[in-house]
């Protein structure tokens, strides 16, 4: 157990919380498989509370969050008009073993907002969402296969999780892989399953582990779109990640300029609350209602109020727009800032969740690591290796902040550089 010595300083109350999780916790909660592993104390693990953007932890230091909970933060954490929904909600009730009018409400919004969605299944997760679609496919093609982007993240179930360790190779067989935006290696992928593909699913932005985020190319749509036809494959767009954040309506099929026959939202369309959906053109509604597909919280009525109030803040406070002019000026800011360190970067993505990358980095991203935890040393919250999550309650006094420390946190990468050898200074 870690405690004050005589020797050293008094042990955090963070690190007093990681000793016990370790007692009790598998893996302690997966901190180590995010990737922050090269500076992982740097990074604040135990949340005491959060609002807006600002993060703090149980050790009562505070954190500008540019992470937004990998995505859920979309308004602001504790937005007022959210909290006060989901408020009003439970004074009803909560999960009560049967639906609510706010179901069908939040049905009823997202039908008339997004196309092709004529109707939706409501859940909790994003590997919900994704693994209901995948079900929905099946049974509406009567195929087995699944093609997805290789380094693409869609679920945490057997079927596509990114992590090997007690999963069965037979669990993965039937879905293949491809390459995103490489169209001949989305026809081998079809080529090799014979044509038996009942789903194509892509992200509107995709981004492996140590690479730069991108888009879709048109070369790469127009071969989904043709690979589908060629297979009669439903095409899915997963908008667990994307969506909120790339265009004003929310979804991102409008902004990449594809036509989806399903597609999955996670993440942010609750504001933090666990909520996703799956949404589909009425061509595949006889296959949705063949699904079986239950969960015990599918119906857990606060979130789906908290959803509700979500989307309806995300059009009256203009929460796109004020995402989208944070995140160009980070972009600009950013590049900025490291010239001031005789630094090259890149901000690589959409503006909304972009990834900063240093010139001369290696393989690694060894330089990234620096340079993220040196932020988070000054109390702005960054990741070395996934783009950050704006949400719309970043303040300009917060961004001004970001990038007035970005220059001393990219100084420190300098000096980095200069004293590694692996670098040839
Ligand atoms: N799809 C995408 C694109 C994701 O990024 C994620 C989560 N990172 C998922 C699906 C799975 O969502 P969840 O973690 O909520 O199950």
């Amino acid at each position: 157990m870690l405690a004050a010595s005589a020797e050293g300083p008094p042990a955090s109350a963070s690190a007093l919380l990681q000793a016990r999780a370790e007692r009790v916790i598998a893996g302690a909660g997966g901190r180590s498989q995010l990737h922050f592993y090269r500076f992982l104390a740097a990074y604040p693990w135990w949340a005491e509370s959060a609002e807006g953007a600002t993060l703090t932890d149980v050790d009562g230091r505070s954190f500008i969050d540019l992470m937004g909970s990998y995505g859920p933060n979309l308004l602001g954490h504790r937005h007022p008009l959210v909290e006060q929904a989901a408020a009003q909600q439970r004074s009803r009730g909560d999960s009560m073993g049967a639906q609510t009018e706010v179901a069908v409400e939040l049905a009823e919004l997202l039908c008339a907002r997004f196309d092709p969605i004529d109707w939706v299944f409501l859940g909790k997760n994003g590997s919900d969402a994704t693994s209901y679609a995948l079900r929905v496919a099946r049974v509406a093609t009567g195929r087995s296969h699944v093609l997805i982007a290789e380094a693409s993240y869609h679920t945490a179930h057997d079927w596509g999780t990114i992590f090997e360790a007690g999963v069965p190779e037979q669990h993965r067989g039937l879905t293949g892989r491809f390459t995103y935006n490489d169209a001949d290696s989305l026809r081998a992928a079809v080529d090799a399953a014979d044509e038996d593909v009942a789903a194509i699913m892509i992200t509107p932005f995709h981004q492996g582990y140590f690479q730069n985020p991108v888009l879709p190319s048109e070369a790469f749509l127009e071969e989904i779109r043709r690979q589908a036809r060629r297979c009669g494959a439903v095409v899915v767009l997963d908008d667990v990640r994307g969506g909120m954040r790339m265009h004003p309506s929310g979804g991102s099929s409008a902004a990449i300029g594809l036509e989806p026959d399903l597609v999955c939202f996670g993440k942010a369309v609750a504001n933090g609350r666990a909520v996703s959906v799956c949404g589909g053109s009425g061509a595949l509604r006889e296959a949705a209602d063949g699904v079986g597909y239950l969960g015990t919280f599918f119906a857990s009525a606060v979130a789906q109020a908290a959803c509700l109030a979500t989307f309806r803040a995300f059009d009256s406070e203009g929460a796109f727009a004020r995402m989208m002019a944070i995140g160009s000026r980070l972009a600009v800011g950013l590049v900025e800032a490291a010239a001031t360190a005789g630094l090259t970067v890149e901000v690589t993505g959409f503006p909304t969740m972009a990834l900063l990358s240093i010139d001369g980095d290696d393989g690694g991203g060894y330089l990234s690591h620096v340079w993220a935890a040196a932020m988070v040393r000054r109390g702005v919250l960054v990741h070395p290796a996934q783009p950050w999550y704006l949400c719309a309650a970043l303040t300009d006094g917060q961004v001004d902040a970001v990038l007035e420390r970005a220059v001393e946190a990219f100084a420190e990468v300098d000096a980095a550089m200069a004293t590694s050898s692996r670098f040839g200074r």
